[in-house]
């Protein structure tokens, strides 16, 4: 299949790609497209042979069920009903990366929710994709636009990687801002739960209820009977080809223990990467070392993550060992992301 390839900016949108990009979509094709969150992969959320071909494009397991993007709040149509505390939240955080769960109408397929009675929801705040959403008239579901398992695109490079000659169209805007998966906020339940983290943190959906919750099934291993309550939960998720290794604790005791696992690994002839900060990666001696970002700037370290893991990925190294994060606010967010790149294999220190 030929893939056709737009490149824009947000500020400066091509009109005329975004309008043949939104009627592949309304004749039920695939478009990957950039949002705040990470890249992702479109189709028309109503239309069930479209959603189907979502799945193959990327290999996505069939029970992992796509967030459906709208470019408005009136979002009657595709649920039975919408709680006031659902409301207060999609009021003062959309646009934005909070995707909201709640029961699903008749006109969302089972295709896009895999078979649940509910459906995710988010209102994009990134320009082309809200211009993309208009044009194509339809609600787009779309999950990240990368190849099942990977680490997510926030580059439109990586789209390219992944998925050229796969899918119709591919627009390519500016590197995601955000730079992971919005946060999920079910709220068919009573105290709301949050079921991914993301850029809204905890603490900002606190300010909409107190008792909205973490899932404790957050930062487990899925292993076992265990069922997470977001089915993408349990799927290996965001691995590059070398397997990662994430070491948590004090971070002087870091620093040496990396050192240490890493001297280890070269004297076996192996390549190590090393995913550091600013204010750590000067006292490695050896390896592959990117840094992240600041510490004192976690937001930036969200940004930097999946492109990071994918950088290493290029220079193929035998293994990665990267840093622990203090779990507050996005940090939170960043160490979901990072143990499940990890499959869990965590060093504490
Ligand atoms: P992705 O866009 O690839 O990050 O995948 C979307 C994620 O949202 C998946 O991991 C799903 O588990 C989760 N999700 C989407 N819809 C629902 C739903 N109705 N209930 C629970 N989780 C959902
Ligand atoms: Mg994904």
């Amino acid at each position: 299949m030929d893939t056709k390839i737009a490149i824009m900016r947000e500020e400066s949108i091509d009109i005329e790609a975004i309008k043949e990009a939104g009627k592949v979509i309304s004749k039920g094709g695939l478009v990957a497209f950039p949002t705040e969150t990470v890249y992702g992969l479109g189709a028309n959320a109503l239309d069930e042979e479209a959603v189907k071909k979502i799945f193959e494009a990327k290999g996505r397991p069939q029970d992992n069920p796509l967030i459906v993007h709208v470019n408005d709040f009136s979002i009657e149509d595709l649920v039975e009903e919408i709680p006031a505390v659902a409301k207060s939240a999609m009021e003062k955080f959309w646009p934005g990366p909070l995707t909201v769960i709640l029961k699903k109408s008749d006109k969302v397929p089972l295709a896009t929710s895999a078979g649940l009675d509910t459906v995710g929801i988010r209102m994009p705040a990134n320009a082309i994709a809200r211009s993309l959403i208009k044009e194509a008239g339809v609600p787009i579901a779309a999950p990240s636009a990368n190849i099942s398992g990977k680490p997510s695109p926030t580059e439109v490079s990586r789209c390219i990687e992944d998925l050229q000659g796969k899918i119709d169209y591919i627009i390519g805007g500016d590197h995601s801002e955000v730079g992971l998966e919005s946060t999920i906020l079910d709220c068919t339940v009573i105290p709301p739960c949050i079921l991914r983290p993301g850029g809204i943190t905890l603490g900002m959906l606190k300010s909409i209820d107190e008792n909205i919750y973490m899932d404790p099934g957050i930062m487990k291993k899925p292993e076992g009977d265990f069922k997470p309550k977001a089915p993408g939960m349990k799927y290996r998720h965001y691995a590059p080809k070398a397997p990662v290794k994430i070491i948590e604790g004090d971070l002087q005791k870091t620093i040496a223990k990396i050192n240490e696992m890493m001297q280890n690994y070269i004297d076996d002839n192996k390549r190590v990467g090393i995913m550091a900060t600013e204010e750590t990666k000067s006292q490695y001696k050896a390896g592959e070392i990117i840094s992240l970002g600041s510490r004192s700037n976690l937001s930036e370290v969200a940004q930097n993550v999946f492109e990071i893991l994918r950088t290493l990925d290029d220079s193929n190294v035998d293994i990665i060992l990267c840093e622990g994060f203090e779990e507050r606010e996005i940090g939170i967010a960043i160490m979901n992301r990072l143990r499940k790149s990890a499959g869990f294999d965590i060093v504490k220190v």
